[in-house]
Formats: structure tokens, sequence, C-alpha cells
């Protein structure tokens, strides 16, 4: 990574516009794609994806579309859907097959105009595609950012299995996206909370029972699965796995749902099999395994709905705000790389 100097865009078109970033938070994803882990990717590029900003210049006909004006605070979704595919136009954005490729904001080249495509720079381009949300003032920026993690939580915690008053539910990986699964299952009234980790998460897991986890299990020193049936009387109804690269949880969290429970794979792996996979487990069990890619409108919203209520003390998930010169050092803070640094959330500010 290295830091470039690029000129900003001349006249705005009528459908677009010009972001200026107040942050941008940094995720897994950011890290895989710095360790050139995701395949295709049309380098050099701005890296950045959970950009909240203002909104600098304005089209006129964007501005209508959207309904903002200059001066407006937003968060910007990752993607840029083409509108017009079936996905698209079957509500499922996240899943667009118009664009080749990964379509979205930290994933194009610099050379595809203006350039400005990324969150990791004082100012972003707004394509006429954009999905945006407005946010509110009060809210400090680079709490404002976790708006991205917070939706993940939402989607995949809550609205992909259907977490309803009174279900258990375990997740696996008590990371940002782990702690924000807490949030929205305790919002959707989960009464059995349960979040696993290693030793060396023990400030998150601690940190997952402040935010509403009634158990944290530290699966190095306790058998995961022995431990979440004792405590449920035989299996949770919904497991998450939102751990990243570890492939064991996979094998956990079908062990550790009840019969006729739901799985939801959230967590990347990369290109590796899950050893010990029964698919006799899934079948004798009936259970449901579905997989959760990104985050879209219907949890973005409530996620942003849910930041300005204040009813959270997210400040505490949020461990480090860095300039953009301190980048690459914040994405190998992130992935543990940093002796003596341990971080949950971090936001790059301009
Ligand atoms: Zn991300
Ligand atoms: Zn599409």
């Amino acid at each position: 990574m290295e830091l470039r100097e690029l000129p900003l865009p001349g006249k705005i078109a009528a459908d677009a516009g010009l972001l200026r970033l107040e942050a941008c938070g940094i995720c897994g994803s950011d890290y895989e794609q710095y360790q050139g882990a995701m395949p295709g990717l049309p380098y050099p590029l701005i890296p950045g994806h959970e950009p909240v900003g203002r909104i600098a210049e304005i089209g006129d006909v964007a501005a209508q579309r959207w309904g903002v004006a200059a001066g407006d605070r937003v968060a910007v979704e990752t993607l840029l859907p083409c509108g017009f595919c079936r996905p698209c136009q079957s509500g499922n954005y996240r899943l667009c097959s118009g664009r080749r490729g990964l379509s979205g904001y930290g994933y194009q080249s610099i050379d595809t105009p203006p350039g400005l495509w990324g969150g990791f720079a004082e100012y972003m381009h707004l394509d006429p595609h954009t999905m945006l949300h407005k946010l509110s003032d009060d809210i400090a920026p680079e709490i404002a950012t976790l708006f991205n993690p917070l939706g993940a939580g939402i989607r995949w915690a809550q609205q992909i299995p259907g977490t309803k008053i009174g279900d258990s539910i375990l997740i696996l990986g008590p990371g940002q996206r782990g702690l924000a699964s807490v949030i929205a299952a305790r919002e959707a009234g989960a009464d059995c909370i349960i979040v696993s980790g290693l030793s060396a998460d023990e400030h998150k897991l601690e940190l997952a029972r402040e935010f509403g986890a009634h158990h944290t299990i530290d699966v190095e020193r306790e058998d995961l699965v022995k431990r979440v049936r004792e405590i449920t009387d035989g299996g949770v109804d919904i497991a998450v796995d939102v751990s990243a690269y570890a492939t064991e949880p996979v094998v956990q969290a079908i062990d550790a749902v009840r019969r006729g429970g739901t799985v939801v794979l959230a967590g990347m792996k990369g290109p590796r099999p899950v050893e010990n996979f029964y698919s006799d487990r899934v079948m004798g069990k009936e259970l449901t395994i579905k997989g959760a890619f990104g985050v879209d409108f219907h949890a973005y919203e409530p996620a942003i709905r849910l930041i300005e209520s204040g009813k959270y003390p997210l400040e505490k998930m949020h461990t480090h705000t860095m300039p953009l010169e301190e980048a690459e050092r914040a994405i190998q803070i992130l992935a543990r790389e940093i002796e003596g640094e341990e971080a949950i959330h971090i936001a790059l500010v301009p």
C-alpha cells in the first residue's frame, strides 16, 4: 500500500456526486484484499468499502433521486448493483450479475474514471448506482462506520435465520461481526445467546456479555458442543458462524444446533474444504444451512437507526481511530499481526 495523490473529478454529472470522507471502517475483507487473497481484482485500486462522509458536490438528478443535498452526512453501501438483472429486480441486489466481478466501492481500478472508487481517501466518487443512507450529525464519524458490521449482525443473526422471541442462538466468533450479532439477537428477542471464541479473545467475550450474551465459551478450555448442549438441554435453535479462516466452527455449528435447527455460514474461509464434514448430520437432523454474503438495504437501515438510538455502548467496540497514512498498519493490527495491539473495530479518518 502507498499514499498517492489523484486529481479530483472535474464537473460532476447530473446523476452523480462527490463524497468528502469523514471515516471508513476496516474489516476482514480489507485484509484479504491486502493479502491478494481475492482473485481478479483490478489493481491498482483505492481500498475502503465502509465509508461515511458528507456530500461535497451533487448533481441535480442525483440529489432528487437520493433525497440528499450538499453537506448531508451519509453512509454508503459497498455494492454498486446494475439495477436490471434478475437478482436486482427481485430485490436481491447483493447477488447482482449484471456487472463482471466485484462491483463496488473499494474494488474498482483507479484507471476506471474518475478513479476515486475507495473509502481510504479524502474524496470518493458517487456513481449513479450508489445506494446511500442518511445519517444523524450527532454520531462520531468513526462510530458511524459501525453501520457496516452492525448491518451484518442484523442480517446474519436475525433476518436470515429468522431469529425470534425466546430463541437460543450460538454465535461462533467474537469479532466485530460476532458482537454485532449479539446485539441483533438481543434485539430480536433471543433469550439464550451464547458466544464462543479463543482464549486470546477474552476481552471480546467480556464485551459480548456486556452487549447481552448470556454465556460465553472459551473453545480452548472447554468443549464447545458439549457445553452448548448442557446450557440448552440438547442444542441451540440457531448457530451463526462469523469466524474467519478456521473451518472447525462450521462442524461445531452443525453439531451444536438442535434437530431441525438452522445454521448460518457467514465467515469467509478461503479456498479450503471443511474437514470432518458429514452430510449425514445435516440430513439426519433435518438442518437448514444458509449462506450469508454481505449486507443490504433491509439490514443497513435498522443498523443506522440503532446506532443513532445510542442504546448500546458501541464505542467500546471501536478500538482504533487511525489516519490514512497508517492504513497498512491498521489492516495489520486488525489481523493481529502487530504485537501488543488488540483491535475489535478500526476506522481510518482522513
Ligand atoms: Zn467490510
Ligand atoms: Zn444487477
